[in-house]
């Protein structure tokens, strides 16, 4: 059984356990999952080629890990047959085990997963007409207790490691048979900004939100770390563009997301005033409305070709009155975002103390925004019969018998297949 030590987050705001960079195995190989070129080329060195085949050999085994998904050495043809037993006895390319696969009526897909030390979280395939999204989970449940976020009344939280993050992207391409194949040649080619020069016939997953499980800004440094992988153009190469991360408001890291990761920013506002975010999302207690908006016209990169979101779960007489939604349009403007609003019909949960509110309640509160000049879509809730909309993540298996856990694995193959 993997020993994955925590150890505390130097400089983190609220600290939550995680655990080292490589998980020690059971049989002495390290995997090589989740870690950027130069740690590779480290680890290659101290296993004892020189420098110089070190760095050759990353790029090599970079390539064939995140731009091809291959997990085993033998398949990576351009390097020496006489290499690859050397590699295989010494490393091994994991991936996030998957102890459930589900599938929705309305073709959502959600996976229960489990890391090497035992903990489960989520990850959620949402395809659309046009596009395919992966809702990313960046941490094992998560400490901020939204009182309409079924994730937040999780007990146990656990940073996700790079490797568990970008796993789950990696994961869902082959779930769904997505890596490029044939020759090397071509592959190479140089991607532009959209990740347009490189799209392989039938690829589904266009896509990735940090939505799931977690405050991805509370697990900054994993986060950016598997993201860059994802976005590298021999790595995932998923354009910036393509990729949101959602915050609750950790104002302090807002500036970094910008800076050292670049991506779209969602922001979950939920509430127009002190009183009711105070109440429904709690970090706002510590970083308030001023604050929060404030960053938000800061944001590096924000602009009206790429907007910040404003996520606002629509709660049965909480926060849908026409007042909010006009208070929402004054804050907007105040602000001069460049912003969009996204409005979440509210996915129940059991035990929730909220409603959703009225379809002509959402209807009305979207009219105001949208005459007022800014884009305010309802989302349709997805995947609701398997609880992976929006909020309703929480791994399912502490709720499930053993005997019920195995039948379902058993079938984990098929669903998969
Ligand atoms: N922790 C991050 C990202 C994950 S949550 C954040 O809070 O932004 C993804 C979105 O779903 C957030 O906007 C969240 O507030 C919203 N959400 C949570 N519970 C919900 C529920 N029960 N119904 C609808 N949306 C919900
Ligand atoms: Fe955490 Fe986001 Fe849920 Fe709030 S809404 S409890 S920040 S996952």
């Amino acid at each position: 059984m993997a020993d994955t030590a925590l150890m505390p987050i130097p400089g983190q705001i609220d600290p939550v356990p995680t655990p080292r960079d490589i998980t020690p195995r059971a049989d002495g190989r390290v995997d090589l999952l989740g870690l950027p070129r130069l740690r590779i080329a480290e680890l290659f060195a101290a296993a004892g080629l020189d420098a110089k085949a070190a760095k050759l050999r990353a790029k090599q085994v970079f390539h064939w890990l995140y731009h091809r998904g291959v997990t085993d050495f033998d398949a990576m043809t351009d390097i020496a047959k006489t290499m690859r037993p050397w590699l295989a006895e010494r490393f091994v390319i994991g991936r996030p085990e998957i102890v459930l696969a589900q599938h929705s009526t309305d073709g959502t897909r959600k996976w229960l997963l489990k890391t090497d030390d035992g903990h489960e979280y989520e990850m959620v395939f949402i395809p659309d007409a046009d596009r395919g999204t992966l809702c990313v989970s960046s941490q094992v449940g998560c400490t901020l207790n939204c009182r309409f976020c079924h994730t937040g009344t999780m007990r146990l939280v656990r940073n996700l490691t790079p490797g568990e993050i970008v796993g789950q992207v990696m994961l869902a391409r082959d779930a769904l048979g997505e890596w490029p194949k044939g020759s090397m040649a071509g592959l190479d080619e140089v991607e532009d900004e959209d990740g347009g020069g490189y799209t392989p016939d039938g690829r589904l997953l266009t896509n990735i939100v940090m939505m799931g499980m977690g405050e991805p800004l509370y697990n900054f440094d994993n986060v950016r770390d598997a993201l860059k992988l994802v976005m590298d153009g021999d790595g995932l190469a998923l354009s910036k563009r393509r990729i949101t991360l959602s915050t609750s408001g950790v104002v302090p890291m807002m500036a970094r997301c910008g800076a050292e990761i670049g991506v779209n920013l969602a922001v979950s506002l939920h509430a127009t005033n002190k009183a009711v975010r105070d109440e429904i999302v709690p970090i706002n207690r510590k970083y308030g409305l001023e604050e929060l908006l404030a960053a938000c016209a800061d944001y590096p990169g924000a602009s009206n070709a790429r907007r910040i979101t404003f996520e606002y779960v629509m709660l049965k007489d909480k926060n849908d009155s026409d007042a909010d939604a006009r208070e929402l349009v004054r804050l907007i403007k105040q602000y001069r975002l460049p912003a969009k609003v996204n409005l979440i019909p509210f996915n129940p949960w059991p035990g929730a103390i909220y409603e959703c509110s009225t379809p002509e309640r959402v209807r009305r509160f979207s009219d105001i925004v949208f005459e007022a000049g800014i884009s305010a879509p309802v989302r349709t809730p997805r995947g609701r019969d398997i609880d992976a909309a929006c909020g309703q993540l929480k791994t399912a298996a502490q709720k499930m018998s053993r005997a019920e856990l195995d039948r379902l694995a058993d079938e984990k193959q098929a669903a998969l297949g």
